[in-house]
Parts: C-alpha cells; structure tokens; sequence
C-alpha cells in the first residue's frame, strides 16, 4: 500500500546551502527551494528553517500523499541509532544534544530518515542516475573532500555502525605526514579534494612552468584556488594538468584497492570537483586501468548524472525506500532488528515489519 504514496521530501543540508525538494516516484521534481546555511546558526535555527524549507515544498499536498524526508547531511551517521556522531560545519551532533531525526519528524509530522551525503549521493544515482539498474557500485563525490558510497548486492552498504564507505579516509600513502581534515595522515582526501588541490597548484605556480597559473591569480599564488587550476587546466596548460593528473592516480590507485576487494561493475564520480576535472578522472581511469587485473577490465568508470541534486534526489529515494520497508528487510536480514523504530514518528512503525524485498 505504501508503494502508492506519490512523493518525499528530499533536503540536502551543505556548509554553504539547505536545499530542498518534493520528489515524485519517478525522480521528478515537482518543487523545490534553497537558502543559504546562516553562518554560526544554532540546532534550533537549523530545524527552524529545515521545517521551513519542508513547508515551502510540501505547500498544499496532504501529508498521507508523502511518504517522508530524506535528510543527507555532511556528517558521521550512526545508521541504525540514526544519530549524528560528527558534523563538520554544523551543530547537529548528538552529543551536543540534538536528534536532529526525530526532532524534525515531531516538527514536520513526517517519518525523517538521515544519512551521510554521499550515501545519499549514491542511493540518488543509483535510482535515477548514472547507476539506475547497476547492482554493485561504489560512488565517489569529489569536492571540499572526498565522498564515498557503496552499494553492494542492490543495497546501500554501511558497514556495523553505519559509518563505513568513507573512501576519503583510506591511506595511500603511509610514508607522507600530509595533514587530512579528519587528524588522519596520508588519506586519499589530503591528495584530491579542493584544499589539497589549491595547495598542490600554488606550489606548482611557483615553478618553472608555473607562468599560466601565476597570471590566473594575478601574480599572487596565495590567491590560487581550485576553481583557477580548473580554468587554466581546461586552457590545456601543462602545469595545471599535471597538477591534477597526479590527483588522479592517486584517486585510481586507492580506487583499485577497492575493485580488487568488491569487484564492482560500475564507479561513478559525482560532486562539484569530480563533474569538472577532466584531466583528473583521465588519469584516475588510467591508474585505476593499471592497476586492476586485466580480468576487470569491464569495469565502467562514469561521471555522475544528477549533477547537485544527487543528495537531494537521493533522500528523497532514502525515504520512499524507507516507507516501502526494503530498507527495514536488508536491517534485518543484516541482523539490526528494529533500528529503525526509535525515532521517528509512528506513522512509520508499521512499515517496519514489510518484507517486500525485491531481490530475492
Ligand atoms: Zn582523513
């Protein structure tokens, strides 16, 4: 009976934007609405404009026609708890004493199910995107650091505690201090996500073939950032390119680790970086080529479709999934019974018991 409910709120919490829409069971976007992330804004500010943003999508359709919200946010996820153990840039942290879930459901009258962006990003391709149909993917976002999501066997992979397929914390690199956001060392993020790059370019624009990228910045390598690399590498200059050429290897190389553990059919790379930097994924479908055995040779590497509304669109699809009860069946069959009953409101607890799995 759920299966009929037309559609779900997708919202996309970032750094820098809120965006939300109401989505359509065909991934279609029937309205949708953003606003800037008010810079220093407290856990009640936050719901107070997610409830908002949820109003001016849903406007006049009945709550029985939406089967919830999907919210991705840029954070470790407890998956089961559905508790925020780490936000970056926002103060949604359970233990700073917000349960973002349930407090936004109590709000809006809604089921709220929360998962990391990039698994989101993941669940959006592989309904409506590059991967719609692909059973075994792994989703790469390249932006102000590095993304992963994995789908194995049909279903988003989590790990225990949900908070696994963080690709960008794999190390490439065990003999090189280079700093990572997260206190690690030597992870794939410190070598391919914006700050990594914009650091590589200025050095690079310092160097004897450095002339294009100096006269970017006006002669100020402190003002290089990676939008300039892009722009200049997309002139073609040697400097640039290569800047992200060694990105990208550095991308296939930790990519390759992965398609030898989980053989995947396709590997998809999404975000703001990664839709853009051609030389980057050039190399990185080189390395990748190289390192794998020949025996992978199938293997598709794609640019994403969704573009930026692959976390919106994928919450959206976290939340009619939720409703349908597949999620609920892969929980139990994974052996977390009920993690899904403690938070949200009790439209939702009956869906619990659904088993209608589509893959068996
Ligand atoms: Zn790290």
């Amino acid at each position: 009976m759920s299966m009929c409910v037309p559609y779900a709120v997708g919202i996309d919490v970032g750094g820098t934007k809120l965006a939300a829409a109401l989505v359509a069971r065909d991934g279609a976007i029937t309205a949708r609405t953003f606003q800037l992330t008010p810079t220093g804004i407290d856990a009640a500010g936050l719901l107070r404009l997610l409830g908002d943003l949820v109003a001016q999508v849903t406007g006049d359709v009945a709550p029985a026609a939406i089967a919830g919200i999907g919210l991705a946010l840029p954070a470790f996820i407890d998956y089961p708890a559905q508790r925020v153990m780490h936000c970056v840039n926002l103060p949604l942290d359970a233990a700073g004493g917000c349960d973002v879930a349930a407090e936004l459901a109590r709000a809006t009258g809604l089921t709220v199910t929360i998962d990391n962006d990039a698994n989101a990003a993941a669940i959006g391709e592989g309904t409506w995107g590059a991967a719609r149909d692909v059973r075994d993917f792994i989703m790469v976002t390249l932006g102000t650091g590095v993304g992963g999501g994995l789908v194995l066997d049909g279903k988003p992979y989590r790990g225990w505690r949900g908070l696994g397929a963080e690709l960008g914390h794999i190390v490439v690199n065990c003999d090189d201090d280079t700093p990572c956001p997260c206190g690690g060392v030597g992870h794939l993020e410190a070598y391919v996500a914006r700050p990594a790059l914009t650091r590589a370019a200025r050095l690079a624009a310092t160097g004897p073939q450095g002339g294009a990228l100096m006269r970017a910045c006006g002669g100020d390598a402190s003002g290089l950032d990676a939008e300039m690399l892009l722009d200049v590498a997309d002139g073609g200059d040697p400097a640039a390119t290569a800047v992200l050429s060694r990105a990208g290897s550095v991308l296939g190389t930790a990519l390759s680790g992965l398609v030898n553990l989980l053989n995947p059919q396709m590997i998809v790379i999404g975000g703001g970086l990664g839709m853009r930097a051609d030389s980057l994924f050039a190399a990185a479908d080189a390395q990748l080529r190289a390192c794998a055995p020949p025996a992978l040779g199938d293997l598709q590497l794609v640019r994403a479709q969704l573009g930026n509304d692959a976390g919106l669109l994928g919450a959206a699809a976290l939340a009619f999934q939720r409703t349908d009860g597949a999620e609920s069946a892969a929980d139990t069959a994974a052996g977390t019974v009920n993690a899904h009953t403690n938070t949200n409101t009790d439209t939702n607890t009956n869906t619990n018991t659904n088993t209608n799995r589509t893959d068996a």
